[in-house]
Order: structure tokens, then C-alpha cells, then sequence
């Protein structure tokens, strides 16, 4: 089997409501996706997606993804989709770093293996655990009472793990954090993001403020130096999130003890076969994940419920839904969808999304 085109579409994907990320440092309405999808010569084709969170969350935006797909499409004509780890060289080879470039057309030829194979891709990955994946809202900065309104807005969805961005004002973080934990429900897991927000010393004082609660926190600070530094001087679980690109940082976090948790978004560390090793590296050490993107549509999320289908429930705490947080939807009534706060990996063949073209527009660019 050999990639014969790959075609490459941009769309925007409206939100529903503006977004505040730790409050007010970073504020959009509108995220910017790049649809990929890789044609062979036996009539099978496969769907990717790569969608940043914004220009100002990673060092990721839309426009660097097609310009990085203009340098790395045209090496893999000729190529087989089915062996990932040879794309995977290739792609890097052509273009070191830069893996959030590369993660779409990873995906897309995982779809390509499982139709050849007549696989799910979560079967691929080694597993179909049975039960369905708990989602984790994501709920911006906001004062108390409107955070604690959005998580209710969430569990009316049926949600029951909330990741509720911190980060602003340190003592306003220490209220938010009080009234959201005095109002937890039963059976509930709500989690502190801080999205690289606060300096050590701001970390230290909140978390200590807090020193009662049992939940965990997300990248509080920006570097992974600067975590090490405030796991030293707190007691709560950490997760890292923005701070994990690449294996080494994996090896890292667990070799000096830095977090307990890491929350790996698909596209931040290069596609689905760049996060397999991370999560085999994760379950081989006790690493608690979090399987995320950092959005787009149903096609991204369905990638998403694929991998984490194949993690043990006790291992993989939760994924998200950007499509739930979106006004458009290429691909109506497929893929992985929001079902009493929870994802199930389609049992179709690869991804088990087939995207709606006509939805698409034209494509920005064919490679061949
Ligand atoms: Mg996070």
C-alpha cells in the first residue's frame, strides 16, 4: 500500500462561548483546525486533525501546521501508511521537532491501518477496556460562583470530573478553590489547572493554603525546573500538562519526581504513535494520565477516545470533549460523542469517523 495524495483543508471552529484561561491572560472565541486526509493507492483513505488551543497556550498555531504540512506531506508519497514508526522517521527526519505539525497526518494513517487491518485503532493500541472514559470539563477562570455555575452546567451534561482553570489573583485562587471544593459532589473529581500561571512562590502559597484538599494540580508553573522546585516545598499530587513534549520530558518527570500524573494531548507530542510510547512508559511506572487534545472537532476527540480506550480505567483518570465546546461539526452523528459525560471509542475500523467533505469547503492544499 502506498500514500498516493494528501489533501489538507482549514476551518474554523467558533466557540460557544469566549474562552478565559487563567484569568484573562489568554481570551479567544474561535479556534483555527487543519483536517488532513492521506489517499493510497487501494482505494483507502484516513483522517487527521490538528487543532491548537489558540495561538498563546503552546508554541502551536494553525498556520504553522499547513506550512509544516507543505514541508512533510510530499515526503511521504510513495510511502506505507501502515508502518507508523517508519512515517514517524521520516517525518522527522524531514523536520526535527515541531511535533504538533506532524501529528495529523500520524493519525491519519493510524485510521489508514485499522480499515486495512478491519481494527478499531483503540484494538491496535492493544486494548478495548470496558468501560466508557469519563470527561473532564474545562472550566475558565472566572469568580467563584461563576465557575462553580459552569461546573453545574457540565454535570447537567452529565460530567463528573471538572479541570477548573486557576491561576489569577492568589488569593482570589484560594476562594475559588474553597467554594468549588465546599460545593464537590459525592463521586466527584474536580482538579486545579493553573495552565503555567503562577511563579513558584505563588504555587507554594496556594497550594499550601490548601493543603487539606485531596485532589491534584496541573502545570502550575511554566517550567518543569520551576515544578521541581514547588513539589519540594507542597504535598499534592501534580500533573504535568504543557510541560510534556517529548519522551525525555516523560523520562524526566518520573526520574526526578516530579509529578504523579502527566495529561498527554495528542497533537502536543506528535500524533498517536509518539503518545503510545509515553503511555506505555506511563503505565511500566505508575504514571496516572489524562488523554486529551488541544481541540477541534469530533475527529480529534474520536482519536482521542481511541487511545485512551486502550488504557486501563485506573491508569487513564480522563480525556475532554472540545466538540462540546464548539458550534460546528464536520462530521454529524459519528465518532466518539458525549454520552452521560463519557466517550466510547466507535467499533468501526480505524478512527471510525468518515468526514463530511461537502462540510470542508475546498481544500487549501493537495500534495501528490
Ligand atoms: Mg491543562
Amino acid at each position: 500500500m502506498r500514500i498516493t495524495h494528501i489533501t489538507v483543508w482549514q476551518i474554523n471552529l467558533p466557540l460557544h462561548k469566549p474562552y478565559y484561561l487563567s484569568g484573562g491572560r489568554l481570551r479567544f472565541d474561535e479556534l483555527d483546525s487543519t483536517i488532513v486526509r492521506i489517499d493510497t493507492d487501494v482505494g483507502i483513505h484516513g483522517w487527521g486533525e490538528g487543532c491548537p488551543w489558540g495561538v498563546t497556550y503552546l508554541p502551536a498555531f494553525g498556520k504553522g501546521i499547513r506550512a509544516g504540512l507543505a514541508e512533510l506531506a510530499p515526503m511521504l508519497i510513495g510511502k506505507d501508511p501502515r508502518q507508523l514508526d517508519a512515517i514517524n522517521r521520516t517525518l522527522d527526519l524531514a523536520l526535527p521537532g515541531h511535533p504538533y505539525v506532524k501529528a495529523a497526518l500520524d493519525i491519519a494513517c493510524w485510521d489508514i491501518l485499522g480499515k486495512a487491518a478491519s481494527l478499531p485503532v483503540c484494538d491496535l493500541l492493544g486494548a478495548r477496556e470496558p468501560d466508557p472514559i469519563p470527561i473532564a470539563s474545562s472550566v475558565s477562570t472566572g469568580s467563584p460562583e461563576e465557575m462553580l455555575d459552569e461546573v453545574q452546567r457540565f454535570r447537567d451534561m452529565g460530567y463528573r470530573v471538572h479541570s477548573c482553570k486557576v491561576g489569577a489573583d492568589i488569593h482570589l485562587d484560594i476562594k475559588r478553590i474553597r467554594h468549588l471544593v465546599e460545593n464537590e459532589l459525592d463521586g466527584e473529581t474536580i482538579f486545579y489547572d493553573a495552565n503555567r500561571a503562577w511563579l513558584p512562590r505563588e504555587a507554594i502559597s496556594v497550594m499550601n493554603a490548601v493543603a487539606d484538599i485531596t485532589s491534584w494540580f496541573e502545570q502550575p508553573c511554566e517550567t518543569l525546573d520551576e515544578i521541581a522546585q514547588v513539589r519540594r516545598q507542597t504535598s499534592h499530587p501534580i500533573a504535568i500538562d504543557e510541560g510534556l513534549h517529548t519522551y525525555a520530558d516523560l523520562v524526566r518527570i518520573q526520574s526526578d519526581g516530579i509529578a504523579e500524573l502527566v495529561n498527554i494531548k495528542i497533537n502536543r507530542v506528535g500524533g498517536l504513535t509518539k503518545a503510545r510510547r509515553m503511555r506505555d512508559f506511563c503505565l511500566a511506572t505508575g504514571i496516572t494520565m489524562l488523554i486529551m487534545d488541544t481541540g477541534g472537532t469530533v475527529l480529534s476527540d474520536t482519536a482521542v477516545a481511541q487511545f485512551a480506550q486502550a488504557i486501563p480505567a485506573s491508569a487513564c483518570l480522563g480525556v475532554w470533549s472540545c466538540q462540546d465546546m464548539v458550534t460546528v461539526d464536520p462530521a454529524p452523528g459519528q465518532g466518539a460523542r458525549t454520552v452521560n459525560g463519557c466517550f466510547t471509542a466507535p467499533d468501526l475500523p480505524g478512527l471510525g469517523v468518515d468526514m463530511e467533505i461537502d462540510r470542508l469547503g475546498d481544500p487549501v492544499a493537495v500534495y501528490a
